[in-house]
């Protein structure tokens, strides 16, 4: 029997195979169409569960899909798509049940009536599952910290297809690794998330020119550093790609205030005779949100992340060298500090607590570029990445047992290995960024 009649058998109506919308939805993501052998759309917790079974059973690899905006094409076995796990509901004292299959702009449209908001990102397609499992660095970062650092609760399906209701008191070990360790423990099919107010934002964009990007860094890291909580910013460095789109920095900038404060806070910066543009005002959190591009670019991208410790002037000054390699360059900083790092580094499986920004760098190749190609460019990336402590899980694109150990601490990276021991000693889950059981 094929593994699309087998799992069809185990679980009725809901799996589906080549020629279906079902299964073109659920096997493209971001990165493009996988060929899995089929697709499972579970509508229920019941259903869900028993799809695991089924996958388990007849030994399938499972693949996990909420939003697709993580994950690689899946080449083989079963996606279990989590679509029909949707629902948002507003509770009392602003605690948000949020299915993992919605998408964060849906997030914030939903809670918009209510003035509340959950920081998640910065992009309205982003899915709601894989982002809530590895971070969530979003607008309001600063100011209530990461979307794992708000969440209450997750139910979530073990590879026996157990359902489990998992928080800091029922399953301590657990609820702590499902808060930044990904799909290495099981599926989630919804979480208790901590909303917060987010009427009174004012926000825009600044633009700049590029003669002097390095004026525009050092201002931006002395604002951001000595600033409040309620100021939060991504400050990005564009090369010239395309006429119609400008090269310089841009900073995009949130403030939850007057726009009185917030002309302030960033004076320093818009006193600079680099300013090009400038658009403040009033801003409501969603319409922070954006839309994702279409699909990724089609460059070969080298480069990478890390959470920075400290903006220095030396790690600064190796950002602009950076920008300065023969090939294209973007680099993004977007800043971290105020109550992302009041956060415990051993509270959550993200430790880096200490950094001040997330760095982001990446050289924009021709998709034909080759390997030697891609080698001339890295010294002038890594010496800038060097001045960082290790990468955001949900920004890496590199994966292996070496790459998961730069994206944990050991300390961390062992504890990750405990709960996945007890929870799915088999590996049934094997995520991008695997976290394998101890022997
Ligand atoms: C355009 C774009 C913008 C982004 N912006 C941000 C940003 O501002 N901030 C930020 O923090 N991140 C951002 N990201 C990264 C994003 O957090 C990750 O790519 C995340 O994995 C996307 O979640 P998803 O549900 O859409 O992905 P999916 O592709 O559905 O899932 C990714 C992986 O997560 C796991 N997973 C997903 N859902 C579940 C579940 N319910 N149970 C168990 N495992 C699950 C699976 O291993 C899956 O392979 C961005 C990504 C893109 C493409």
């Amino acid at each position: 029997m094929s593994i699309l009649s087998d799992l069809s058998e185990r679980v009725p109506g809901r799996t589906f195979g080549p020629g279906s919308t079902e299964y073109d939805d659920g096997r493209t993501v971001f990165y493009g169409p996988g060929e899995p052998e089929a697709v499972i759309r579970p509508s229920t917790v019941d259903e869900l569960a028993a799809a695991v079974r089924a996958a388990v059973d007849a030994n399938v690899p499972i693949s996990v899909r909420s939003g697709g905006h993580g994950s690689l094409p899946a080449t083989d076995g079963v996606v279990i798509d989590l679509a029909e796990f949707n629902a948002i509901e507003v509770g009392d004292d602003g605690l948000v049940t949020v299915g993992a299959g919605a998408h964060w702009g849906d997030v914030a449209a939903a809670l918009a009536p209510h003035g509340l908001g959950i920081t998640s990102g910065d992009t309205l397609d982003v899915g709601v599952g894989g982002l809530a499992l590895g971070g969530g660095i979003g607008w309001l970062v600063r100011t209530h910290g990461l979307t794992v650092d708000l969440m209450r609760e997750i139910e979530l399906v073990t590879a026996t297809g157990e359902v489990l209701t998992v928080n800091a008191e029922s399953h301590p070990d657990l609820f702590w690794a499902l808060r930044g360790g990904g799909g290495n423990f099981g599926i989630a099919t919804r979480f208790i998330l901590q909303a917060a107010p987010v009427d009174g934002i004012v926000g825009g964009h600044l633009q700049f020119d590029q003669s002097d990007v390095g004026a525009v860094l050092r201002t931006w890291r002395d604002i951001t550093v000595a600033s409040p909580d309620e100021l939060n910013s991504t400050l990005l460095v564009m090369p010239q790609l395309m006429a119609e789109m400008p090269a310089g920095p841009q900073l995009a900038v949130a403030l939850r205030g007057t726009e009185e404060e917030l002309r302030r806070v960033l004076d320093p910066l818009l006193s600079l005779p680099s300013v090009t543009e400038v658009k403040l005002g009033p801003v409501a959190y969603g319409e922070l949100l954006e839309a994702a591009p279409p699909g990724r670019p089609p460059f070969r991208f080298v480069g990478g992340n890390g959470f920075a410790p400290d903006l220095s002037d030396e790690f600064l000054a190796a950002c602009e060298r950076a920008l300065g390699t023969a090939a294209p360059t973007m680099l993004m900083l977007r800043a971290l500090g105020g109550a992302f790092s009041r956060v415990a580094a051993d509270a959550t499986p993200i430790a880096f607590r200490d950094a001040q920004a997330l760095f982001v760098v990446n050289t924009l190749l021709p998709a034909d570029a080759t390997d030697a190609d891609a080698a001339a460019i890295r010294p002038a990336l890594d010496e800038a990445l060097g001045f960082t402590s290790g990468p955001y899980a949900n920004f890496t694109q590199e994966f292996g047992d070496d790459v998961t150990a730069t994206i944990y601490p050991p300390s961390t990276l062992e504890r990750l290995r405990r709960v996945k021991s007890e929870v799915d000693p088999g590996d049934v889950f094997r995520p991008a960024h695997h976290i394998a059981p101890t022997r």
